[in-house]
């Protein structure tokens, strides 16, 4: 994999150079993602590719590919989340929005000059992280909860959505 990521980017410069490039973005270099994981390991891969839009806006098409640790919400344990995005964003200063957005495209707005890499990146993470993490398979659930998970699995259907069914069992 290559690793030519800039750490700041011009939009216009960019688009009209057509530059693309593709690197990696340590989960510490974005503190808001550090905010919402359950760690601060590992790393994002990163591709971004700039071009002009019909209209003469700057275009941005990427991907990004990592993981997020997040608390199982089943298990309270880690589980690293995979994330694996496809963005392509209009880049538009406020003052070119109201033309901007006749182009049908999503729109990240920016102000100044240069967008700094990891911020923009880290916007497009967190709008990809579910609201509800868990283990993507429950056997790697900490064990109580797999255990209490597969007995409510035997439980029969029409009983399953009755809070009280567990409940009668444990009476008898
Ligand atoms: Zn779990």
């Amino acid at each position: 994999m290559s690793n030519d990521l800039s750490l700041q980017f011009d939009p216009v410069l960019f688009a009209n150079r057509g530059r693309q490039f593709a690197g990696n973005i340590p989960v510490k270099d974005m503190p808001r993602i550090i905010e919402l994981a359950s760690n601060s390991d590992g790393e994002f891969y990163v591709t971004m590719t700039f071009s002009m839009s019909s209209l003469k806006f700057p275009m941005v098409k990427g991907t990004i590919e990592g993981e997020v640790g997040q608390t199982c919400q089943r298990c309270m344990g880690n589980t690293a989340v995979p994330i694996s995005s496809q963005f392509q964003l209009l880049l538009i200063t406020p003052d070119s929005l109201e033309l901007a957005s006749e182009e049908g495209h999503e729109i990240f707005e920016y102000t100044g000059q240069v967008i700094t890499t990891a911020s923009f990146i880290e916007d497009e993470i967190i709008l990809s992280i579910p609201i509800v993490a868990k283990h993507a398979d429950i056997e790697k659930c900490e064990s109580p909860v797999k255990q209490w998970m597969h007995e409510f699995d035997e439980v029969p259907t029409d009983e399953k959505d009755n809070p009280f069914a567990k409940l009668k069992d444990l009476k008898l």
